[in-house]
Parts: C-alpha cells; sequence; structure tokens
C-alpha cells in the first residue's frame, strides 16, 4: 500500500500523512508513493485510530454543484441565496451584501424617494425591495440562531469583489509536452474520449482548448495544444495557466532533443513536472533507461527515490492511464492549489475566433472566482456580456469555477490568446475599460513598442538598482562546445548576481527559442550558429535580444560584463568645496541669491549642495544657476566670488556654509 492510498483511508491529505508518519513510528519515509508494508499500515491505522485526533477537513470538492441542474458540468456553483438579518438594518452594513457601494446604494434609496445617510436604519421592506433588486432574498433571522449584534448574516454565492473570500482547492491545469510522436495528441485523446465523452449520454466532445475530466469526487483540466511551444507562447504573453506539466516520452525512444527541451521550458516556466513513460505495449520499450536518462536530467524519479512521478502507460491501449490521472490529482494535492471560488472571475483567453452564427467566441479559462451568464466581461479590448458559456461537451452551462475552461459568447470582437480577462460590475463599466485599452494602445503604437530586455537595458537597470539575476538561453553548434560555454557561464562566480540558463540547446535559434527568452526576460547568446529563416523579425517583434559570437572568450566576457552590468552601483559622494554666504540679494523674481565666496575647493553649477548653519543641516539639493559676475559659470574657484540660487530654497543666512559635492557612481565587481 502506498501512503496516499492510507492517506486517502484515513480521510487525511497526503502531506498531513507525511507529516504525521514518525509519530505514528515511521520515520524518513518523504514521499506521498511509498510504499508500506501490510504490518506497517495496520501499525498506522492503529496509531492513528488511537490519537483519535479529529482530521482536519480533508480538501473538500472543490466546486460540488449541489444546487447546479443535472446537466451543468460540476464546475459551477449554487444559486445566489439569502440574507438573513436580525436587529435593525443599517445603510453601511446591507450595502456591502448587496455587492454595492453605500453611496450606490443611498442613491439607489433616492430614486424610491427614501434619503438615508451611511448610518441610517432601513425599513425592512425597503431593504427586502433593494436585496431582491439585486438578486438576493433578505429574511428575518431564525429566532433558534444565538443572538448577534446588528450586522446582517450572508450566505450566498453571488461575487461581491470587497467581499474577502476562503480560496478553495480547485483542479489542476495540465500540458502534455515532449518530444513529437512521443505520444501527446494520443494521450489527450485517449483520455477525453473514455473519461469526458463516455461520461456522457450523447454529448460529442468539441475543441474548446481545453477539456475538464471528472475523477470521483475531483477534476483535471487538461490544455489541448499539447507541446511547449504552444505552452510558452502563452506565457510569453503573460499566461501562466499550467499547474503541471507532464513531459510525454516514449518509453522505446526515450529522451529526444525536444523532450530536453521540453524540460528546459517547464523548469524556466517553474511548473510542476510528472513524467508520462508512454508506449509501454511496445517490445522496445524500456523504462529503466528512460528513468536512468531522466536521472541524468536532474528528474530524479520517484521509484528511485527521487521526487519526480513517472508513469508507465500505453495511449493506444490506454494501460496505466488511470494510475496517471490519480497520480495528477495526487500531485494536485501536494501542491495544494487553491483559488477563490466567489467573486468576480478573473482568467486567460486560450482561444478566440470569429464563428459562423455565433460571432466572436473565446474560451476563457477561469483562474479565480466564477464566471456567469450575464458577466460584463472585458479581454483586453474587446469587451461584452456573457450571453452564453458552452463547456467541452457542448453543454450550455451557466456558471464556471476556477481551473473550468469554457466557451464564451457575447463579446464584440475577437480577442488574443493568452490575454487576461475580467470581469466588470456592468457594462458600461466593461465597455469604458476596453475602450480606454484601445484608445491607449492608439497612443502606444505611436510611441515605442513595448521591448522585452537587451543586453544594453540590463547595463543600464543599474539606475533603477535591478534584478538580482541574469537570465540566458544558450544555443551552440555542437554538444561539447555547448557543455563547455554553459560550464564557464556556470564559472562565474558572483555572490550578488546569479546567471541562470533558461535553456542551452544545440542548434540555430528557433522561434521558440524567443519565446522562451521574451517569457523569462532572458537574452539568446549563440555561438557558431545563426537564427532560422523569420527568426530575427520575431526576436524584433518580442524585443528579445539576440547575441551571436565566434569566439568563446568574447562570449563569456559579454555575459560577465552583462552580469556586472546588472549590480547597482556604488554611489560615493566627494565634496568638492565650500563657499560662505557674504550677502543675500532679493532681486530675481525666482527668490533670493546668495552672494558667496568659495573658501577652499570649487563650486560646481552641476554640482550639488548642503547648507550648513553652524552645526545644522538647513538644506540639501541642486543648483539652480550659478553666476560670476553677471554671466553663468560652470564652476567658480577657490577665493573667488560667485551668485548662488539654489532650487526650493531661498531662505539663506549671512554666514550659512555652501557645501558643494558630486556623486561619483562606481561600478561594482562580480
Ligand atoms: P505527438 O506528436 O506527441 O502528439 O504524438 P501522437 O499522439 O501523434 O503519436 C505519434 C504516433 O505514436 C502515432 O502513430 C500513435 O498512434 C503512436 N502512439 C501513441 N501512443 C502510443 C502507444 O502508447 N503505443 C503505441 N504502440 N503507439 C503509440
Amino acid at each position: 500500500m502506498r501512503v496516499h492510498e492510507l492517506a486517502k483511508e484515513l480521510k487525511l491529505t497526503s502531506k498531513e500523512l507525511l507529516a504525521r508518519l514518525p509519530e505514528y513510528g515511521l520515520p524518513g519515509i518523504s514521499s506521498q508513493l511509498a510504499q508500506l508494508s501490510a504490518e506497517q499500515a495496520q501499525m498506522v491505522r492503529q496509531k492513528r485510530a488511537a490519537t483519535a485526533v479529529t482530521p482536519p477537513a480533508a480538501s473538500a470538492a472543490p466546486m460540488d454543484g449541489d444546487a447546479a441542474p443535472a446537466a451543468e458540468p460540476d464546475l459551477s456553483v449554487p444559486q445566489p441565496g439569502h440574507i438573513a438579518a436580525r436587529g435593525p438594518i443599517i445603510v453601511r452594513d446591507l450595502a456591502p451584501l448587496l455587492g454595492l457601494r453605500p453611496n450606490i446604494m443611498i442613491a439607489e434609496l433616492m430614486k424610491l424617494n427614501i434619503f438615508a445617510s451611511i448610518s441610517d436604519k432601513l425599513d425592512f421592506k425597503v431593504a427586502q425591495q433593494l436585496a431582491a433588486k439585486h438578486g438576493f432574498k433578505l429574511e428575518h433571522a431564525k429566532k433558534a440562531e444565538p443572538p448577534k449584534p446588528v450586522r446582517p448574516k450572508v450566505e450566498r454565492a453571488a461575487p461581491a469583489p470587497e467581499m474577502p473570500d476562503v480560496p478553495l482547492p480547485r483542479p489542476p491545469v495540465v500540458t502534455f509536452m515532449g518530444h513529437v510522436d512521443h505520444g501527446k495528441t494520443s494521450l489527450l485523446d485517449y483520455i477525453r474520449k473514455t473519461r469526458v465523452a463516455a461520461g456522457e449520454a450523447g454529448g460529442i466532445t468539441q475543441h474548446i482548448g481545453a477539456y475538464t475530466v471528472p475523477i470521483e469526487d475531483k477534476q483535471i483540466t487538461f490544455i489541448d495544444t499539447p507541446g511547449h511551444a504552444a505552452f510558452t507562447a502563452m506565457r510569453a504573453r503573460g499566461a501562466n495557466v499550467t499547474d503541471i506539466a507532464v513531459i510525454v516520452i516514449a518509453a522505446d525512444e526515450g529522451i529526444m532533443p525536444q523532450t530536453r527541451e521540453a524540460i528546459q521550458h517547464a523548469r524556466a516556466a517553474n511548473v510542476c513536472i510528472m513524467v508520462a513513460l508512454n508506449k509501454m505495449d511496445l517490445p522496445a520499450a524500456n523504462e529503466d533507461r528512460v528513468l536512468g536518462q531522466l536521472q541524468a536530467e536532474g528528474l530524479a524519479p520517484e521509484k528511485w527515490g527521487g521526487q519526480v512521478i513517472c508513469c508507465p502507460v500505453s495511449a493506444t491501449k490506454g494501460a496505466g492511464v488511470d494510475e496517471l490521472l490519480s497520480m495528477i490529482l495526487l500531485q494536485a494535492d501536494v501542491l495544494e492549489l487553491k483559488a477563490p471560488q466567489r467573486g468576480r472571475a478573473r482568467g486567460f483567453v486560450l482561444e478566440a475566433r470569429m464563428e459562423p452564427g455565433m460571432g466572436p467566441t473565446a474560451t476563457l479559462l477561469v483562474k479565480e472566482g466564477t464566471l456567469k451568464v450575464g458577466d460584463a466581461v472585458v479581454c483586453g479590448e474587446a469587451w461584452g456580456r456573457v450571453k452564453a458559456l458552452i463547456n467541452d461537451r457542448g453543454v450550455k452551462v451557466r456558471t464556471v469555477g476556477p481551473s473550468g475552461a469554457i466557451k464564451c459568447l457575447g463579446l464584440t470582437a475577437v480577442p488574443e490568446p493568452g490575454m487576461e480577462f475580467h470581469v466588470y460590475a456592468d457594462d458600461r463599466e466593461a465597455r469604458t475599460v476596453a475602450e480606454e485599452r484601445a484608445a491607449a494602445r492608439r497612443l502606444n503604437t505611436l510611441q515605442a513598442p513595448k521591448r522585452g530586455l537587451s543586453l544594453d537595458e540590463l547595463l543600464r537597470q543599474t539606475d533603477e538598482g535591478a534584478a538580482g539575476e541574469l537570465p540566458l538561453v544558450i544555443k551552440a553548434d555542437v554538444q561539447g562546445t555547448l557543455e563547455a560555454i554553459v560550464q564557464a557561464i556556470g564559472e562565474i562566480n558572483s555572490a550578488k548576481i546569479k546567471q541562470r540558463v533558461v535553456l542551452s540547446g544545440v542548434g540555430n535559434i528557433t522561434a521558440n527559442d524567443v519565446l522562451l527568452a521574451k517569457a523569462s526576460n532572458a537574452i539568446i547568446v549563440g555561438f557558431h550558429i545563426s537564427a532560422e529563416n523569420g527568426v530575427n523579425a520575431i526576436a524584433k517583434r518580442e524585443g528579445v535580444e539576440i547575441r551571436l559570437y565566434s569566439i568563446i572568450y568574447e562570449l563569456i566576457d559579454e555575459v560577465r560584463n552583462a552580469m556586472a552590468g546588472l549590480l547597482e552601483p556604488l554611489l560615493k559622494e566627494n565634496v568638492i568645496g565650500h563657499a560662505l554666504v557674504k550677502q543675500i540679494f532679493d532681486i530675481s523674481k525666482k527668490g533670493a541669491i546668495a552672494g558667496c565666496v568659495v573658501r577652499d575647493g570649487k563650486v560646481a553649477a552641476r554640482g550639488r549642495v548642503r547648507i550648513r548653519r553652524q552645526s545644522d543641516l538647513v538644506y540639501e539639493g541642486a543648483i539652480a544657476s550659478l553666476k560670476r559676475f553677471q554671466n553663468d559659470a560652470s564652476e567658480v574657484r577657490e577665493g573667488q566670488e560667485c551668485g548662488i540660487r539654489l532650487d526650493n530654497f531661498t531662505a539663506f543666512q549671512e554666514g550659512d556654509v555652501i557645501e558643494c559635492y558630486e556623486v561619483q557612481r562606481i561600478a561594482q565587481e562580480l
């Protein structure tokens, strides 16, 4: 028996059980997949019974739709509920429960000819009328409930963004990646066929960009477009939708170049990685060989004591797929994926197009909150009132919660995939937001387009005290050279800046590399290679910098310089001289001028000054003008007289000492 199975039996999460195992006499077990003998399992059962602690509520079914009609998917929430009121109903208390700002509610009351202030008591009937208008039923609280002070109690599913919402577990979102022909599409199709279509009498599966499979009381959402190119393209647009990347590896072929690339892309995105060893039905399948290769890639398999779950499967025969699905759920448990389920929805556009008879349609993946028919949605510059929501089985639903993917009808334009969507209070607000964005974009296209990071910009970031990390995509002509370069770059030691190789690979620079660089804010360095056709144009458009080299040490040097450039320069102050205020002239419209004599050193027009009055510091700032006689001077030397006017300071006094200094930027060493 495995730890996670026993956890399930004991109604604990794997994590909770793992944490308790030492206290049950089984120290040193760290994996939810670890095998327990029958005796060990029995011992845990007994000890657990003996300690008789009430288990914390095992992860509640994320979105069981008790109140939803049977034809609807599980991704639904109960219909808007009730407000139970106790005692007097105050405007201030009722407004947030209806999702309104008090001033809006006061305005609504005015329309009813009631002129109430924020702290006024409302007539119960009026309050009821208002609540009904916003989809709530206001009732007197039942007598049996313990008496409580004034505030009405709310119980509902309708959104009120101002109200805090406890995040609840949500289904994982999974993407399959891997080398071409290793079976990503076959796996997706097999799961869809057996899990989705079979479950729905007469349901025709629809390709909407993602689909959700129910597994017992849980769910998994699969992204329909497999592969790391699509994955990173979404990420480059800012949409991080995937929680778990399942790397599909054909067990007969093992790790191939694109497998390696997929792993690097998944790592760069910081998503959880699992492995499906596919084609186990083939005689040439060799599980141990692939596990060894994984280990060599730094993905130590669970079976060998590591952390990466590897499931042998056959997409054609279906063997092991159920196990894969439960492992995904298990992994999701460990990741503790959560999202608020109430409130206005937010998420990303997976796909969008113009469909005959439907107008613009978009597949939306909900990240948090609940999307409802009738909501006013904005994605980028497109907006609209949700006319219909159609799930992956072609069924119309009224609501969809976190991790649910849904085809949305009612937008006024086709949004771009990867865009974030938000729900607004009403059509008017949504429309305004969308229009403002369109206007802002038109303005922006007139100005320079927003670019990714270039090496020079990295160097300039010094001014803002930048990042602490230099992400790199490294490509070279042959494996041996590549390894040498990666190693040499790794050996650039700095306690302050870390180089991070997001991807290293052999071959010319591809569009994928550019997208990954864009998504990771990396720069691309190439050695003895070039960019594939059209890739330079993409890089230019995405604002990704490509640097090509044919001499290794030049490459290393530039990377070192780039890292050094990321360091904030040290600022050093050099006092260059002092002037003594002898006389104050109030002749200028712009304020007083101090007539001074330079006591030592010099005063420079570009320098900064401090005014000291005996031991007090009375001002610090820049010089507005420095004059020698009637003329502007760039500097005035010891013993000479000058007139100094400052920015924002006129209260000179005779005897003030003006100390002039310069700030020197000193580049730091790595
Ligand atoms: P993708 O490029 O990764 O999406 O791979 P596909 O799903 O298109 O599969 C490539 C080929 O491998 C197809 O001819 C599939 O029929 C075959 N294939 C996929 N999975 C299996 C499997 O589990 N066993 C065997 N024998 N063939 C498979």
